[in-house]
């Protein structure tokens, strides 16, 4: 039996998608084999590669002046790709830090440029966002780099930061396709596909063409977005069996009408849980209202030595994968496009169950 599996990441996928791909796994598309099984230079796997990008492309809304690119190494390896390709070495680039995966990002620069972390929500232990006017910018910094959604702490930036001039770079692995974004105002956006696209082993990043080719020497072939891009992302072998899995997913958000609606259904979804949880004196979520994830919504007990039995039960009732990242403890629940509202309702009507019984 599926379980509602609210992990952050590997994540829920649609289950008519797992569905597809059980369908058509040992022979696909006629080929009597697996699409595992096919080359990436065959003329089938090129259409599913080139049909992906497209319909990303239309679900975003990527302008023509982009590349899309499929690559590996996670969005850790972007950490580093970003100011490789970006900023020359000396050069000044601008952070944000709200949080856990900004940490990483900023750490994993340091060893390429010269970071100015420009703002740090550690007087909040990470609770909030910077304010939009309080942001001063580095003039002449290579990019500004942010994490719109912290996956680990819950909070979400209610706004796209404006450094003019500056490219802006997003980290969106755990927000991307959960509602329409404004590409242009982006120079470069990347995400791991393990959190809202597809399995883990594929990221992506979507590029402004003027960026391109400006990659410091001594960049590895495969993290040079141009190198990539002249190369279609298939300069060397591509994670093909996630690329496939990608572009299922992307034609599953077209046939549920794109991502205003997965917005809107993402932000009910949340709003139903924030509620549960604020109306309840045995629940708390931390973060500052304004900047409260859709997607990653971490909850405390008020009496902590239950966290075990809450966990056992809750899988006990078929909801799975509740507990907090192994460095804050707690509770969080994921609620990315895959997770029905049914998910969200079962929870929610576990947790109130839960607190009756022992609050
Ligand atoms: C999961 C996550 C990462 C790390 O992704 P990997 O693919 O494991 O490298 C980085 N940033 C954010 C915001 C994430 O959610």
């Amino acid at each position: 039996m599926r379980v509602f599996n609210f992990a952050a990441g590997p994540a829920t996928l649609p289950t008519e998608v797992l569905e597809q791909a059980r369908d058509e796994l040992l022979d696909w598309h006629g080929a009597g084999m697996s699409v595992m099984e096919v080359s990436h230079r065959s003329k089938a796997f090129v259409g599913v590669a080139r049909q992906a990008e497209q319909d990303l492309r239309e679900l975003l809304g990527v302008p023509d002046t982009y590349r899309v690119l499929f690559l590996q190494g996670g969005a850790t390896a972007q950490f580093a790709a970003v100011p490789m390709n970006l900023a020359s070495r000396g050069a000044v680039a601008d952070y944000i830090n709200t949080g856990q995966w900004s940490k990483k990002a900023i750490a994993e620069a340091r060893a390429y440029l010269d970071v100015q972390v420009i703002a740090d929500e550690k007087h909040s232990n990470y609770s909030t966002v910077p304010a939009r006017e309080s942001l001063g910018f580095t003039p002449g910094a290579a990019y500004l780099h942010y994490t719109p959604n912290e996956t680990i702490g819950g909070v979400e930036f209610p706004y796209a930061p404006d450094p003019g001039e500056t490219p802006l770079v997003a980290d969106m692995s755990s927000t991307i396709l959960s509602r329409p974004v404004d590409v242009g105002r982006y120079a470069l956006i990347y995400a791991g596909a393990q959190k809202n696209i597809g399995p883990s082993g594929l990221t992506l990043v979507i590029v402004r063409d003027d960026l391109l080719g400006t990659a410091r020497e001594g960049t590895p072939s495969v993290l040079d977005y141009k190198a990539m891009a002249d190369a279609g992302s298939m300069l060397n072998t591509p994670p093909t069996f996630g690329w496939y899995m990608a572009g299922l997913v992307f034609q599953w958000l077209k046939r549920q009408g794109g991502l205003a609606v997965m917005a809107e259904r993402n932000r009910a979804k949340a709003q139903r849980l924030y509620q549960a949880i604020d109306g309840s004196s045995f629940y708390a979520n931390p973060v500052d209202p304004g900047c409260r994830s859709w997607m990653n919504i971490p909850f405390t007990l008020a009496r902590p030595e239950l966290e075990a039995s809450f966990l056992e039960e809750a899988r006990a009732h078929g909801l799975a994968n509740l507990e907090g990242h192994r460095s804050v403890g707690g509770m969080r629940a994921s609620l990315y496009n895959a997770m029905p509202m049914a998910g969200v309702d079962a929870l929610v009507a576990f947790m109130s169950e839960f607190e009756r019984r022992h609050g």
